[in-house]
């Protein structure tokens, strides 16, 4: 399944099951490589709350997992990035950009690899985050990120999603690999990327942004 430049493409995170997060993603291209996506400033998105409201880092793992919770609408404030969903790989490649939009670090999420949909109208990739990150910089200085709150998660196996630790620090080390020896993504590929200002801003979220999940 091949997505062609210029369509919506919708970025969907389950936890647990649950759908917890969507994006709203234009795709740039979609080849061998994987496939990129522009998250553009501005973008209507959906995020999980717990039912009063609050938000996942607003509290315990512990409590979260046993609240109700609601999908809420959003907006995408910060600057755009680009996503990157390499093809077969337990992670994604997200360019991260300051106010300008000059390009400023890359940041590895380490998640259960992408399954494409496509209903027509609307179509989409289902990851399932992992929590742990890998933060680099174009001079191959890296750090991991968020080992905290997976180390909490992983306390609670009844709740959490991650099965095997073990698997997501290798596959975060296989990306590190890259990332030192500046290999692709990691070699200024898209680093210079501008969106045309003429692009439309996905402001709304589309209908059919919460069908079940592809996996
Ligand atoms: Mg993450």
């Amino acid at each position: 399944m091949r997505f062609d430049e210029g369509r919506p493409v919708l970025y969907r995170n389950f936890s647990a099951g649950r759908l917890v997060n969507v994006r709203p993603g234009r795709v740039i291209s979609d080849d061998d490589r994987g496939l990129l996506l522009w998250l553009a400033r501005g973008s209507g998105v959906m995020i999980e709350v717990a039912a009063d409201g609050r938000g996942v880092r607003d509290m315990s793992f512990a409590e979260w997992s046993t609240l109700p919770h609601r999908m809420v609408p959003a907006t995408w404030s910060g600057p755009g990035i680009l996503k990157f969903v390499p093809p077969g790989v337990d992670h994604s490649v997200w360019f991260f950009r300051d106010a300008e939009g000059t390009f400023t670090n890359w940041y590895v999420n380490l998640e259960e690899r992408a399954v494409r949909w496509d209903d027509g109208d609307i179509a989409g990739v289902d990851v399932v985050d992992q929590d742990l990150d890998v933060v680099a910089t174009p001079d191959r200085k890296w750090r991991w990120k968020d080992e905290d709150e997976f180390a909490e998660r992983l306390a609670l196996p009844e709740h959490y999603w991650v099965p095997d630790p073990e698997a997501v620090w290798a596959e975060g080390r296989r990306v590190i690999t890259k990332i030192e020896a500046g290999e692709f993504p990691f070699d200024g590929t898209w680093t210079d990327f501008r969106p045309d200002p003429a692009w439309p801003v996905p402001v709304e979220v589309p209908a059919g942004w919460d069908r079940p999940g592809a996996r």
